[in-house]
């Protein structure tokens, strides 16, 4: 198994060769889903837990609902995700948010979005935020910190803009964009644009 150590400052490979049965737990969003395979069969076991009818095993004290107002990022096919280099929240609305809109997408952020431009927590990917594997990653102004690899390196394409040419996100993109993304983002927001209005044309 590989698990982050040391508060996350390592990654450990952990082999566990004596003992069996193991187990692991992994979170949402690590592993592709298969597809159904609807000719597979289950043996069914019945199994008597000895529980009597009535018994109360468990007493639900209260309620709390939580209402979020965010997309579950987790469930977005395309995110277009901002890091420090977007230098405050506003520009996430300015610069991210509508791209993300035109290609039906979310926006997400870098822990350094939520830690310094107060972007919720529950936008957040890496380890200690959201796992995501969505078809389209577009990280901007992220330097691709291993913390943050973790929550999305498994996407199916990544693109990556970054004035850094040596950044570390630039090792896990497939395609990447060097320069400065106060430019570079709306050049490609008007081309998107462009190529919808194209294709509602046709
Ligand atoms: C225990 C632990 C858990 C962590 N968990 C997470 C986590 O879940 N998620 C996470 O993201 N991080 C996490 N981190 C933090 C992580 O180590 C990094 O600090 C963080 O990911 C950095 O965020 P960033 O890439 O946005 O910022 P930076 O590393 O500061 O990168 C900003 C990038 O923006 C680029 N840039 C700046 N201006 C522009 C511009 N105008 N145009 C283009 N590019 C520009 C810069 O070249 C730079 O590469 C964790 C850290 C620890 C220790």
């Amino acid at each position: 198994m590989t698990r982050p150590a040391f508060g996350g400052n390592t990654i450990a490979t952990i082999a566990i060769p004596d003992f069996r049965p193991q187990m692991a737990t992994v979170r949402p969003g690590v592993m592709q889903k298969l597809p159904r395979n609807r000719e597979a069969k289950a043996e069914i076991i019945d199994f008597d837990a000895h529980l009597e009818k009535n018994n109360r095993y468990v007493e639900i004290l209260d309620v709390v609902k939580k209402v979020s107002d965010y997309v579950d990022i987790q469930d977005a096919k395309i995110l277009v995700s901002g890091g420090r280099g977007m230098q405050n929240k506003e520009n996430y609305e300015k610069y991210l948010r509508p791209l993300a809109n035109l290609l039906g997408g979310q926006v997400s952020s870098s822990r350094a979005g939520v830690d310094q431009f107060g972007i919720p927590k529950e936008l957040q990917v890496g380890q200690t935020g959201k796992t995501v594997r969505p078809k389209l990653y577009i990280a901007c102004g992220i330097s691709g910190a291993i913390q943050h690899l973790a929550g999305m390196e498994e996407s199916d394409l990544i693109i990556a803009i970054n004035k850094d040419e040596t950044a570390p996100i630039f090792d896990v993109a497939d395609y990447g964009i060097v320069g400065d993304l106060f430019q570079i983002i709306p050049i490609l927001t008007k081309m998107v644009e462009q190529e919808l209005a194209k294709k509602a044309e046709s």
